[in-house]
This record gives C-alpha cells, structure tokens and sequence, in this order.
C-alpha cells in the first residue's frame, strides 16, 4: 500500500513538496546523517510551531501495546488506546506488532489526530525477529562484526514489514560480572569488541538510509553502567569512577552513536548516586555536549517513575521534571510525562524550551524514517519472514558462535571431536537436546519454537544419512526435577560409543533481565547426571546451552570434550551437527572469561596489576606456608578463569611467528596529532591438516602513564580463514585511537609510556614486542 500523507496546513504542505523536490538533493545527505538533514530540520520545526503543550506532551510518551490480546488486554491496564492516539497523547508503541495492527493504530494517528503524526512502533528486536539468530553473546562470541550486521539487517527487514520501525537493541553494556542475567544480551567484558559490535548492530538495523521501508531506528543501551550493577544482580546500584566509565562503559555507546544510532534508552541503576535516567552529567554533558547525539532518548520502562524509588523525587511531578531536564525524552510506559508535564510547565517550573526539544529529537527521528510519507505497511503476508537466505545466516552465525572449549583424547586415543567413523551408535542426553524454546534464547521476539530445529532433531537426520544409530534420553529437568530419568538416560549411555551431553540453562527463566544467579553451575540436577553418565567410562562431549558463562570447575575434568553453544537461535541443530561432524570448523572464541568459581566475580582480562600482583607464586595449589603471602590472591581460589577471554580451539592449529614493529619509538605529539602510527606485522600459520578459522588478536600494556593501564587491552583483532598449512602474514596499526586514553587530567591523550604489543590466539597467549613514547 503506498501510504498518503495527511497535512492539515497549506504551509507545512508547501515544505513537504519543497522536500520532496529537494530530494535528489538531499539523498546523500541522508544516508550519510539522517539526523542532522536541513530539510528534516525545516519540517521539524514548522510542525512544531503547530503544535499545542499537550500535543508536544503526547509525542513524548510511550505505552506498551500488547498484551496477548492486543493493546487492550487486561495485562496493559489500559482500554482508552484509540482515544488517547486520537487525542495526539501517544508518540509511540512498544510491543504491538503485524501489519494490520500496526496499520489500524497508525490509521488513527493519521486521520483522525489534529496533527496526524505518524506512530512509531517499537519492539525488542534483539536478535532477530522471527527467524532468531544466536543470543547476542553467542554473536559476538563469532567476532565477526560483518555478520552481526547482516543479521541485525535480516532482523530489520522482517520487523519493518510488520509495521515495526524501531528496535530496543542493540544492548552494548559492558557485563564483567556472570551472574548479571543480561550479559547474554550485550558482546560481553570488552570496550573495543563491544564498539565495534554496537557499531554493526547499527548499520545492520538502520541501513544505508534510515528511510527504507526495511530499515528501523537502533537504540542502544542501557545507557549507562547498567552492567556494572553491583554483586551482578539486576536493577542494582553501580558505582563507576569517572575514568572507568569512559574507557570502559561508554566507548561502545560512542561507537553507536558515530554509526547513527537513532536513539538510546536510559538504564534502570543509578550512576554514583543519581539515576541513569535523571542524569544530566552522562545524558546532557556527555551524550548531547560532547559526543552531538541529535537522535532521542527514551527511558527504560517505568524508570523515569523509579526515580521516587532511588529516592531524588518525592512525587511524580519531581520525578517527570528531574528526567526530562537531565534529557530524558521519552516516557516508557510510565506515564509521568503525559500526567505531570503541562502543569510544570506551566508553573514555570520546566522551560517551554526543554519540552520543545524533546519533541524536536523524537519528530527528526520520525521523519528521518520517512513515516510521514509512509506510515502504513503492506498488509499482504511479508515474504522476508523466515526467508531461506535469513535461516542460512542464522545457520552460519550460530556455527560461528560456538566455542570449542576442550577436546581431549577419548578412549580411541584421539581427540573426541569431530565425530569419528569410529562412533556407530550415539547416545544423546540431556534436557537441552530437545527443547526447542530454550534454542530461541530470551527476548525471542517473535520467535517461534516450531521454526527451532533441535540438536535431537538435526542428530536423529544426520544418523539416518551416515547410518548411524542416535539413542535419546532426557535424563533430568533443566531445572529441579526428580532424578527417575538419570537410571534410564545411563542405560542409553551404556549402550553407545559416545554420549553428547546437552545441559545447561532454560533462556526465558534463567537468562536476561532479572535473572541475576548467584551460584552459575550447571542447575538443578545435571551435575549428578553428568557424573553418572561419566561413571559408565564412555567418551563424553559437553555441549553447553547457556546465556552466561557458567563455572565448570567440577565438570571440566570428567569429560573429554566440551562446546560452549550459548542459546543457538532456530538453526540450532544443524548448526551443531556440522562442527560436531567437522562439515564446518569451530571457530568461536570467548567475550568472556569462563570463572572458576563465582567467588572470582566480577572477573574481566583487562584489570589493572595492583602493587602485589600474583605473578610469582603457583596459584594452582592453596599457599604453602614460606611462600610469599602478601599478594593480590584468594587462599583457596586461583586468579585466573578456566578460560580466558579470547580462548576457543579448532579442528586446526596456528602458529604465530614473532612480531616486529615498524618502529620502536614514536613520539606522544605526532600520535595525538594524528600524523604518525606504528605497524605491527605478524605471520600466522594453519600448521593442522584442516582449514580452519584463526582470530588473531592484539592486545597492548602502557607503563609509565599518568594513571594505570590493564596488564592487557584488546586493540585490534582479525578474523581470517587458512587453509591447512597455509600461512598469511597480518598488519595491525596502532595509533592515536588505540593508544589514547583518559588521563589524570580526564583528558583523551597518548601520553608517553612503554609498550608492549602481542599478537596471539587469546589474551593470555601471543609472542610479545616492545615500543616507547618517549618523554
Ligand atoms: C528492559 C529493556 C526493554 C524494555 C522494553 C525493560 O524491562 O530493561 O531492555 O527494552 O523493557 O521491553
């Protein structure tokens, strides 16, 4: 349906032809920065002198849309929608969806609102909307921004044809803790994987023009610190030094932003004391001042109320003002703005200007999106739901995810994996094998556990073909359960050459928001299972479902091989059969140190030394009395993870030569000026008899700075394909932006210091090299 367009001034009619004219003009603009187009602006502001307080008021409110029934069912408290879109009191809808609903709202707004200012409907659109990708984790753990963008894309196209416009995602908070929930939602512990992800999420989403009819607005968020919540439980308190925040919390905000992020939501925690959403120092100063975001800001649901809870607002009038002020533009669901606003601005007490800006930001997001011209969508059954070409690179980005964490010799003196003609008959156990839901992952969107394919599923197809022979037994719940199916899930066991064992988490229970664990071993009854499974002395294959990094102190032992598979998304199953069966290599690597035990938390590989650090002494037994005390370490735990950060094998090896450095000393002007960088060169070699996929990652330490730097910091990474014995050599180059950093003065400088660069398979291994910045 090509959609008309309602305008109810002759003059703001006469911009919308000049517009219109004007857009072969324009175009480049556009699609350059959507957000700041002159003929966006015009449009803005002539609508904007039309508008009443309370019409301004209504653009700034967002109410959820859906219940199972509709924007009415009982769960949204609410029946007076169509007059309240009518009346000009809504902005936007979150979590209403499909082409008819989305239409016959918006054909409220369009016709019979004074102003007919189109709708914009939002939804949490996180990784993927019906064809389901793997969990965000799982993505980043493929370290492959360029997929993560096609499947952001493939995720916009099948949520724009059903009317949705506009994704909560992408989630770029920094997570260093495992027992936070919502690290499943974000790239994991690290600043400049976790820019380049967010980046790619947004130009995935909003595509080269925000105004295609399959693109939709990102927002990232929570902005800010969110995963910093303390003692990793949801919703928590956070305490983050200034320097922290903007070398390691902001930066993947930053990077959205600078690829055009739309919007971006504000965090439930409070920041050193004041509220993410009430902020002025992080929403004003930092996102507005410094970095010129011109999109808009919307609250998290209800958090511009919670602001009574956090306790710096008495009533709601205090807290609608606190947050609009500190720049908060949009009300999610909590219905402060549209009760409290008009009377405060009356009173004098929140400036005409402010609101007007709000509206301002959230109208050149509406236009930048062409609803306007387009407000509707076709109401045909959209062919790019579940489109072949989108499950193939769910397939792909799901293979890509997985991470081989161990593979040990078996009882056949070699490794486990892949599946060896050796292995007639498998027994496949556990409560993962065959749950298709827990195979979406959380914030499943329009997911649908029909479309999953289990890993029992994709098995039982891939045995038929090799004539192979698949036994199944559930063995236990995810969960609780009684443990009457262990005895018969080891009886199956006995019966096989080898047992894949599916455990892990259920995702809607035990993942995301307010999911926070505070023991994050395999739950329920699935240790005793694995460990009688492991008593029947048959090769054992862990295959993990998780939407964190669980501690497998206990377990990693007792079984030859394990693979982290997170929540795979609907390409689950055949995803998995290919690197169990070596069709696909694995070639996931870790965005998140596995903990040993929970007691490690929060733990992250880039932390600073500390006056005694542990080097010298052998953490992996308890102190022994003569041995140096006084050092950073815990008397019953060893520091480091069971896998560090970057960690994951392959069915190949690579072997990295020694690195050299184009120069040993560059000078800190020529690097803050831009004018000089350092090349850093290192040859990698697949020495294994399979072609395989190796990320070779940089990592570098400053000493000798103003303030602190981690003993490593990820700079630079390369996601390269060799075949068997192949070798290829790889340039790195570092300079102001990699080097930089937030100084004692709170300044973003390179400073001299001595360096040491590496360049190896994760960020504990790598042949090393050293350069200075002289003084
Ligand atoms: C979550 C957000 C989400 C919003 C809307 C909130 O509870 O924190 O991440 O976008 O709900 O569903």
């Amino acid at each position: 349906m090509i959609a008309r367009s309602h305008f109810s001034s002759p003059l703001l009619l006469a911009f919308v032809l000049a517009t219109i004219m004007l857009g072969s003009v324009t175009a480049l603009a556009q699609a350059v920065a959507p957000l700041n187009d002159p003929a966006i602006e015009s449009r803005v502001s002539a609508l904007l002198q039309q508008m009443t307080l309370e019409e301004k008021i209504g653009q700034l409110n967002q109410f959820s849309g859906g219940g199972p029934t509709g924007p009415t069912d009982p769960s949204t408290g609410r029946s007076n929608y169509k007059q309240m879109i009518a009346a000009g009191q809504i902005g936007s809808l979150v979590n209403l969806t499909g082409a008819k609903e989305t239409n016959e709202l918006q054909r409220i707004a369009m016709t019979r609102s004074r102003l007919k200012i189109p709708l914009l409907f939002a939804l949490d659109v996180i990784h993927g909307y019906r064809t389901l990708f793997p969990v965000p984790l799982g993505l980043a753990s493929t370290w492959n921004p360029e997929l993560v963008e096609k499947a952001a894309a493939a995720a916009a196209r099948e949520a724009a044809v059903e009317g949705v416009r506009w994704t909560l995602s992408p989630m770029v908070d920094i997570a260093r803790d495992a027992r936070w929930g919502r690290i499943v939602e974000g790239a994991g512990e690290d600043p400049f994987l976790g820019s380049l992800m967010a980046a790619a999420y947004v130009r995935g989403y909003q595509g080269a023009r925000l105004d295609s009819p399959f693109s939709i607005a990102a927002c990232a968020k929570h902005y800010v610190g969110y995963g910093a919540a303390e003692g990793g439980r949801d919703y928590n308190t956070t305490e983050i030094p200034e320097r922290l925040l903007r070398d390691v919390y902001l930066p993947p905000f930053q990077a959205a932003v600078n690829a055009g992020a739309a919007t971006l939501m504000s965090a439930f925690n409070a920041v050193n004391g004041v509220p993410a959403s009430a902020n002025s120092f992080t929403l004003d100063q930092i996102l507005r001042r410094e970095w010129g975001f011109r999109g808009f800001v919307v609250s998290d649901w209800t958090s511009v109320k919670e602001v009574i809870q956090h306790g710096i607002a008495n009533d709601g009038a205090t807290a609608a003002r606190k947050a609009l002020m500190a720049g908060v533009d949009m009300d999610m669901e909590g219905g402060l703005y549209l009760n409290e606003l008009a009377a405060q601005v009356k009173s004098g007490k929140v400036p005409m200007e402010v609101v007007d800006e709000a509206v301002r930001r959230i109208l050149r997001v509406k236009f930048a999106l062409g609803l306007f011209e387009r407000p509707y969508v076709e109401e045909s059954a959209p062919k790019e739901t579940l489109d072949p070409a989108h499950l193939e690179l769910a397939r792909t980005a799901a293979e890509q995810s997985f991470v081989l964490l161990k593979n040990d010799a078996g009882s056949s003196q070699a490794a486990l994996l892949p599946l060896g003609p050796r292995v007639r008959t498998i027994a496949l156990v556990g409560p993962l094998a065959d749950s298709a839901g827990d195979m979406l992952g959380a914030w499943a969107a329009k997911g649908n556990p029909k479309d999953a394919i289990t890993f029992r599923t994709a098995l039982e197809d891939f045995a038929s073909k090799r004539q192979m022979r698949l036994v199944y037994a559930k063995g236990t719940e995810i969960m609780g359960g009684s443990d009457a199916g262990i005895a018969p899930a080891v009886e199956v066991a006995r019966g096989a050459d080898l047992v894949l064992l599916a455990l892990g988490e259920n995702a809607g229970e035990m993942t995301a928001e307010a999911a926070s664990r505070a023991f994050i071993t395999l739950p329920g009854l699935q240790e005793r299972l694995l460990e009688e499974i492991v008593a029947t002395r048959k090769p054992v294959v862990l295959v993990i479902f998780s939407g964190r990094p669980l501690a497998l102190t206990s377990v990693v032992n007792k079984v030859g091989a394990i693979v982290q598979a997170w929540h795979p998304g609907v390409q689950a199953g055949p995803a998995l059969v290919r690197v169990l069966s070596g069709d696909a290599n694995f070639s996931g690597r870790l965005t998140v140190s596995m903990p040993r035990s929970v007691g490690q938390l929060p733990l992250y590989y880039n932390y600073l030394n500390t006056g005694r650090p542990a080097g010298k002494v052998d953490l992996t037994r308890p102190h022994k009395s003569g041995e140096e005390k006084y050092v950073s370490r815990y008397i019953d735990e060893q520091n480091a993870p069971l896998f560090p950060f970057g960690y994951g094998l392959s069915y190949s090896s690579f072997e990295y030569s020694p690195i050299t450095l184009s120069t040993t000393s560059l000078s800190a002007r020529t690097l803050n000026s831009g004018s000089q960088t350092l090349r850093v060169t290192v040859e990698v070699k697949n020495v294994g008899s399979r072609d395989g996929v190796e990320v070779a990652q940089l990592y570098l330490r400053q000493r000798g700075t103003s303030v602190a730097r981690p003993v490593r910091e990820l700079k630079g990474f390369q996601r390269i394909a060799l075949r068997a014995g192949e070798s290829r050599r790889l340039e790195f180059t570092l300079g102001k932006k990699e080097l930089a950093f937030w100084n004692i003065d709170m300044k973003e400088v390179v400073e001299p210091a001595a360096v040491t660069v590496w360049v190896g398979h994760d960020s504990q291994s790598g042949s090393h090299a050293e350069f200075t910045i002289p003084e």
